[in-house]
Formats: C-alpha cells, sequence, structure tokens
C-alpha cells in the first residue's frame, strides 16, 4: 500500500472537473471538498446539513474558487429513488462526474460483537456501505461520460485488518474494500478507476469519538493528509484502479 503525503498538486490540477463528495460539512469531507475546489474542480457538496453544508459552500466561494453545489441528502434514510435524484440532477446541471469522493461514515458502539445492537449495526452500514453502493451504482453511466473519472472510497485500517470492539465499523469497511475490488474488475480497460484510501489517525471529530483520550494536537489535520486525496483524484494517479492507498506513512 502506497502513501502520497510529499505529493505536490499544481495548482490547475482539477480544472474543469465536476466532483462530488459526500459528508462534505465536516473534518475529512470538508478538508477534501475545499481542496478539491482550491485546485479547480466544481465540487457537488453532499451530506444532510445544509446549514453546514452551507458554510463550506461560503467558504469556497470566499477563496475565489469555482462556484460548488449543495445536494443535502440523508445518507442514513436514503433510498435508491434518491440516489436516481442525485444522479438526475447531475446529468441535467453537468452531463457528467469526473470524480467521486465516498467519505462520509459513522463510528457506531465501540463494543464487543456479542454485545452489539444489531439495529445500530444495520445502520452502520446503511450509511457507512450501503449509501455508498446506492450512489455508486447510480452514478456510473455518469462516470462512463468522463474521460477519466476516479472514484475514491474511504477505508480504514479496521477495513483491512480486524480489530477488537470495532464490529459494524469494521465490518462496513471491508465491504467497501470489497465492492472497490470488484468494480475495478468489472470495469477493467474502462476510463473509470477505483480505489480505497485510507486516511490514518487524523484530527476530526470521528477521531475524537473513537479516542477520547488522546490528545488530538498530536495527529495530523484533515487538510495535512489531502496531497494524497490530490493524487488519487487527479491525473496523476490515472490508469490505477483496485488498488488499496493510504494517506499517511504507517506509524514508525
Ligand atoms: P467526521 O465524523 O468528522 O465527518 C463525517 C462526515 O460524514 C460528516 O460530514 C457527516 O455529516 C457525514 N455524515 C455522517 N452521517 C451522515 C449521513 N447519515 N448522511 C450524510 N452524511 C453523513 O469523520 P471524519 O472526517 O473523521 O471521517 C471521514 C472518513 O474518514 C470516514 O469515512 C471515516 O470512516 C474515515 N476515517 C477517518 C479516520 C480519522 O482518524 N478521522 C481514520 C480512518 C478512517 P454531519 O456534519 O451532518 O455529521
Amino acid at each position: 500500500m502506497t502513501c502520497h503525503i510529499d505529493y505536490q498538486a499544481p495548482p490547475g490540477l482539477l480544472d474543469g472537473k465536476i466532483v462530488l463528495v459526500s459528508g462534505a460539512s465536516a473534518g475529512i469531507g470538508r478538508a477534501a471538498a475545499m481542496s478539491y475546489a482550491r485546485h479547480g474542480a466544481t465540487v457537488i457538496l453532499l451530506g444532510r446539513s445544509i446549514s453546514r453544508l452551507e458554510g463550506v459552500y461560503d467558504a469556497i466561494e470566499a477563496m475565489g474558487a469555482p462556484q460548488p453545489a449543495i445536494f443535502p441528502l440523508n445518507l442514513e434514510s436514503a433510498t435508491p429513488q434518491d440516489y436516481l435524484a442525485v444522479a438526475a440532477k447531475l446529468e441535467k446541471e453537468f452531463g457528467r462526474l469526473d470524480g467521486l469522493l465516498h467519505n462520509a461514515s459513522i463510528l457506531g458502539d465501540r463494543v464487543t460483537v456479542e454485545d452489539y445492537d444489531l439495529a445500530l449495526w444495520a445502520r452502520v452500514m446503511q450509511v457507512n456501505f450501503s449509501a455508498t453502493l446506492g450512489l455508486t451504482q447510480a452514478l456510473l453511466p455518469l462516470l462512463g461520460c468522463s474521460t477519466g473519472a476516479s472514484v475514491i472510497f474511504t477505508s480504514s485500517s479496521v477495513g483491512r485488518r480486524g480489530r477488537a470492539n470495532w464490529g459494524a465499523y469494521s465490518t462496513s469497511k471491508f465491504a467497501t474494500e470489497g465492492l472497490m475490488q470488484i468494480l475495478a474488475d468489472e470495469h477493467q480497460g474502462s476510463a473509470i478507476r477505483f480505489n480505497s484510501l485510507n486516511p490514518g489517525a487524523t484530527r476530526t471529530s470521528m477521531r475524537q469519538s473513537a479516542y477520547p483520550d488522546e490528545d488530538p494536537q498530536r495527529l495530523r489535520t484533515p487538510e495535512e493528509i489531502m496531497p494524497t486525496y490530490l493524487w488519487l483524484m487527479g491525473p496523476d494517479s490515472l490508469g490505477l484502479s483496485g488498488q488499496a492507498f493510504d494517506a499517511q506513512p504507517p506509524k514508525p
């Protein structure tokens, strides 16, 4: 697994590209949306909190980047009709999609499988995996209209090796890795590439919830891990598909 944290993106890396980011309202998704916009992309901000998405929208406009768009969608209650509606709106406004960052996720509980509430397990699978699957399926035709679309699935270290007390979250990330590999295999030779990206320990509210006793100042910020996000979204990663990447080097 490779990391590109030292990648230096040229300012116009994503000029003219249409990129959708799920969970764009906070944490890593917010940083990615801002970073993609700063590098020239028109970013579709998808998330459940309109007011928080509007904050990102305003920040993007304030830096003079291409005008973004807001697509409100709660992935916990989203249906196949909702995914098709997102695709129809994108088709009407842009006619294609060049990049898709699946970033939205919830943590769920940190208990053993034996103690895990199954209703919560299902909610975690819905937000972290089923919504990812549904959105991808609906957006494949539009991704196929791009000359070189990049689909990035956000993974986790516990999506690559199981760990005690990470139940639903870990399972959802394993499923996501599997989906990425299946899609890459099904689309061999096409212009769409599918890869996974593990951000690694990053200073966000999800990380704080998972590790409440940790000093967040010791962690990289979402902004600091953006080089790999840019590399994987932009043309320097063209031709790579079906691979698992890390946004940060492994801990020494
Ligand atoms: P945050 O909790 O900070 O942000 C999660 C984002 O997902 C928010 O924008 C949130 O929206 C959105 N979201 C959550 N539930 C829904 C929903 N039902 N519908 C729509 N959007 C939703 O998490 P991070 O930034 O830390 O995580 C980003 C990604 O990175 C996740 O996939 C996570 O699993 C992964 N990751 C993070 C690590 C870390 O150390 N931070 C380590 C490994 C992986 P809202 O603002 O409305 O809550």
